[in-house]
């Protein structure tokens, strides 16, 4: 890891240093040749009063999912993603209280789960109210969503500022319901209940009714769970508008985290003590923020972006060496001293360079050239007498060229924008 760590003033001052730390990254990743984005992110253990932005090189290998809007900027790690919950939260109706009466209990024996509500009653599962309990810090908590969403932990977590989050087992869930995990509901629930806007946008809903082998149907979110909490409980899911524009849905890409910038505030310079005395010589809590870079993960997700079956397609700024010299047959005398020119003509210009001086076959060495991948070949072959060699980029397979050794100095340190 490279670590980094600003203090400030005053909050202003830590809005400056962090995005101009914020820029600076997207500039070194930039650099790097890597394809990323920046996604807001959760602060987790590290916390903080501020933002937080990760930075993610897109790679199908990465373990992380992050949603990107078509259109706009906006993107987001998974876990704190929103979409326009109002639009995915109403399912639309024009049945009244007055034709669904109260709620409804009937028979549900053997049944306890969602996909078994759906078979033997014929219902989707988007008019099903899943309820799941779970322990907060210690005390229960019901979540209502409807049956064909999924509950974000985080949301929850984050919701109720709390620091630890479960899903309650089963004995737990019979000790504080009364019923087994299949039958609970949130109607006539005594338990604080926090529903998620797809739920409250609900019509009318099926939910378990807190008695074994039952279930309520035309259960009114407003009417019959007004005493929930209504949030954004839910993990977004591919195609959801976005929450920031008009136009634009969200996509799922997998990321590798490679960077992530954090507003810490005053979280750890309170504990610590680290203050200093302002202008008229009060003493002051520093506000501070904090910046890594993962320098191994870079490694593994440029080369997961930047190769092709023969190897390595190394970026210039990340690249071990620039140039990749190969006399063709290092017995050859004309060979080995062009080959010794052009390495220190090019190491004096401040070209890093790689020889290969090894008494091997040509296609060895070609092989191993494509496969460390270094940004430019140079190859000494039987022109070498005449001053000539061969010039050809890594990035572009089969485009070679020969011209004279002292071009080939001119392409690389334009290449390389030292001239
Ligand atoms: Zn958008």
């Amino acid at each position: 890891m490279k670590d980094a760590y600003s203090f400030d003033t005053d909050w202003e001052g830590l809005d400056r240093s962090y995005w101009d730390m914020y820029q600076a990254y997207h500039r070194i990743f930039g650099r790097c040749g890597m394809n990323f984005r920046a996604v807001e992110a959760d602060a987790g253990a590290i916390g903080g009063e501020g933002g937080t932005h990760e930075f993610m090189a897109l790679a199908d290998i990465g373990e992380d999912t992050i949603a990107t809007c078509t259109c706009c900027e906006y993107a987001a790690n998974l876990e704190k993603a929103e979409s326009l919950s109002a639009v995915i939260g109403t399912v639309s109706g024009t049945a009244t209280e007055d034709d669904l009466g109260q709620p409804e209990k009937f028979h549900t024996p053997d049944i306890k789960t969602i996909a078994q509500l759906e078979a033997s009653l014929g219902v989707k599962a988007a008019e099903i109210m899943k309820t799941v309990i779970f322990v907060v810090d210690g005390e229960p908590v019901a979540v209502v969503i409807r049956g064909d969403q999924e509950i974000n932990e985080l949301k929850v977590k984050n919701f109720l500022s709390a620091e630890m989050i479960e899903i309650a087992d089963p004995e737990a869930v019979q000790a504080w319901t009364g019923v087994q995990v299949g039958f609970v509901g949130p109607y006539g629930l005594n338990l604080p209940v926090l529903m998620d806007h797809s739920a409250a946008g609900m019509e009318q809903g099926i939910a378990g009714a807190n008695e074994s082998e039952y279930h309520y149907r035309h259960l009114i979110p407003s009417r019959d769970i007004s005493h929930a909490k209504v949030g954004d409980f839910r993990t977004v899911q591919e195609g959801d508008p976005c929450p920031r524009c008009a136009d634009g849905t969200l996509k799922f890409y997998r990321g590798i985290e490679v960077g992530h910038v954090f507003k810490l505030g005053t979280k750890y310079s309170e504990k610590l003590g680290a203050t200093y005395l302002d202008a008229t010589g009060k003493t002051q809590t520093m506000i501070m923020g904090c910046y890594g870079i993962g320098i191994s993960r870079i490694l593994s997700a440029v080369i997961e972006q930047n190769h092709d079956d023969n190897g390595i397609v190394w970026p210039l700024a990340l690249a071990p060496y620039h140039v990749h010299l190969v006399p063709i047959s290092v017995k050859d005398e004309a060979q080995m001293q062009l080959a010794g020119k052009l390495y220190n003509h090019l190491q004096d210009q401040g070209v890093e360079v790689l020889l290969d001086d090894r008494d091997e076959r040509a296609g060895v060495k070609f092989k191993d050239a494509d496969l460390i991948g270094l940004p430019v070949r140079i190859v000494i072959g039987k022109g070498a007498g005449d001053g000539m060699v061969e010039y050809k980029e890594r990035r572009t397979p089969g485009d070679k060229v020969t011209i004279r050794a002292d071009e080939a100095v001119g392409q690389i340190l334009n290449l390389l924008g030292l001239k």
